[in-house]
């Protein structure tokens, strides 16, 4: 299995190289050159299994010989022993065909973590046979840095820089970043939103000098392994509610379009997905995206879902590439577009592609706030502001076809939304009650790649 870029002018990788790497040399983004596939009788076969076993199956394909069969096996195992909840990613019904999809029981409370925790291993054991030692920088909205954090502190062969917008992310997710003990762990509150941070950090990527000085490796979703690991949860939803017998609807609220496209993926790969609904919050760009076929990028408005306050995508780009029919060189020009001018307009035949492909909506604040207030006093289960913009969305996408709303973080994560809408307070558990009680380390940056860079070769061990 080999990996290339969606812009058509990088080298092709192993499974380990895209992982260990991130960022294409070329500014673009690994795929798998062909998506293996799943008959309907191996599908209905993931039916009752583990969720381990679930994920060793669909993710066996696209890992080549980088790990036998009883390491990856392992690595599996122990990157979900840490979950709170024995099925790793139940379900719960929320309404006559529509069911909720809980990814927070991992350790940090968000979706993150079943990505984070499978690479924290897969990179582990790949650096342990090589000998290598790498320096990780990531971008975060708020849930990928803890998530990275948990995964790498303490490790002897692993600095981690995480670059977080300074003042817009909730305090659960800032304490979760600064009170890491260990001294590979490194939380970095820059002036900017989160587009500030990832811009940075794609800087750091391309400039290849420094890159190869500090042995850069990238773990937010522009890295495929992350994309992989979040394939998993599609199958075993979809195969709890009768697929491969029957089709299923997702809703996915979305920020950076990893989670969405990990679904884009497991349709491809054979799982009877009918629609995949983008969810948005005001900072819709994805949403008018699809209306509208052009897209143009506006300043952020911070809102009580942050996770989501993005509007360069970067997962997006793998979405056009399926769009224009693998041609990396249009991918390369709609980029530089946007770069240049913070737009780009996608063909007639690409829009109709990505229409035919996705669905899309968003919820205001008001909108959100009272699906909190609504699901919690229908059901009882308390939503976190992502979730509840999944829902709100996934309501207006009701039919025939059962939908499951990814329920993306806890609602302990963001108290102060949950408390507005609802009067309560949802507890932390257990293993993060002492949370505000813990010292905070961080080191506030400018917006400065040249600073950035210094500080990070000056901390990192050599
Ligand atoms: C990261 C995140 C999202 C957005 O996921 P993408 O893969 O960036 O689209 C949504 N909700 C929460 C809670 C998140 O942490």
């Amino acid at each position: 299995m080999r990996y290339i870029s969606t812009r058509g002018r990088a080298p092709s990788l192993s499974f380990e190289e895209a992982m260990m790497t991130g960022l294409a040399r070329d500014g673009g983004l690994y795929l798998p050159e062909t998506v293996p596939t799943m008959a309907p009788d191996e599908i209905a076969g993931l039916a009752g299994l583990r969720y381990e076993e679930v994920a060793f199956r669909v993710m066996r394909p696209f890992i080549g010989d980088a790990f036998t069969d009883a390491e990856f096996r392992a690595l599996i195992d122990r990157a979900y022993a840490g979950f709170g909840h024995a099925a790793r990613a139940p379900l719960v019904q929320l309404a006559p065909n529509h069911f909720l999809l809980e990814l927070f029981h991992g350790p940090t409370l968000a979706f993150k973590d079943f990505a984070m925790q499978l690479i924290g291993q897969l990179m582990q054991a790949a650096l342990e046979r090589s000998g290598q030692r790498i320096t990780i920088v990531g971008a975060t909205s708020g849930d990928t840095g803890s998530a990275a954090i948990e995964a790498f502190k303490g490790l002897d062969n692993v600095d981690v820089f995480i670059l977080f917008p300074h003042g817009r992310v909730s305090e659960v997710q800032r304490r979760q970043m600064t009170t890491a003990a260990e001294g590979n762990v490194h939380a970095l509150a820059v002036d900017g939103d989160f587009d500030t941070c990832q811009a940075r950090l794609k800087d750091m990527f391309n400039d290849f000098a420094f890159r190869d000085a500090v042995g850069l490796a990238g773990v937010n979703s522009i890295n495929w392994a992350r994309v992989l690991a979040q394939v998993v949860y599609y199958f075993t939803a979809a195969v709890s509610l009768g697929a491969p017998h029957r089709k299923i609807g997702f809703t996915v609220p979305t920020g950076n379009f990893g989670d969405i496209f990990a679904g884009f993926i497991a349709r491809e790969m054979g799982l009877p997905v009918d629609r995949l609904v983008i969810a948005t919050n005001q900072n819709d760009i994805l949403h008018r995206t699809l209306e509208t076929g052009a897209q143009v990028t506006q300043g952020v408005t911070p809102s009580i879902s942050p996770s989501m306050d993005i509007q360069v995508s970067s997962n997006f780009e793998r979405a056009l590439f399926w769009a224009y029919g693998r041609d990396g060189a249009v991918v390369s020009e709609q980029m530089d577009d946007l770069r240049a001018k913070g737009r780009f307009t996608i063909s007639q035949g690409a829009i109709d592609f990505l229409r035919g492909a996705f669905a899309s909506g968003r919820a205001s604040e008001a909108e959100t706030l009272a699906t909190i207030a609504g699901i919690a006093r229908t059901t009882g289960e308390v939503l976190c502001p992502h979730s509840a913009v999944g829902v709100k969305v996934a309501a207006d996408h009701l039919g025939a076809v059962p939908m499951v709303t990814l329920a993306t973080a806890h609602p302990a994560k963001f108290p102060e939304a949950v408390h507005r809408a609802t009067g309560m307070l949802p507890p932390l558990p257990s293993h993060m009650a002492d949370l505000y009680d813990r010292p905070e380390r961080v080191t506030r940056v400018a917006d400065d790649l040249a600073a950035l860079q210094t500080l990070i070769k000056e901390r990192r061990r050599a």
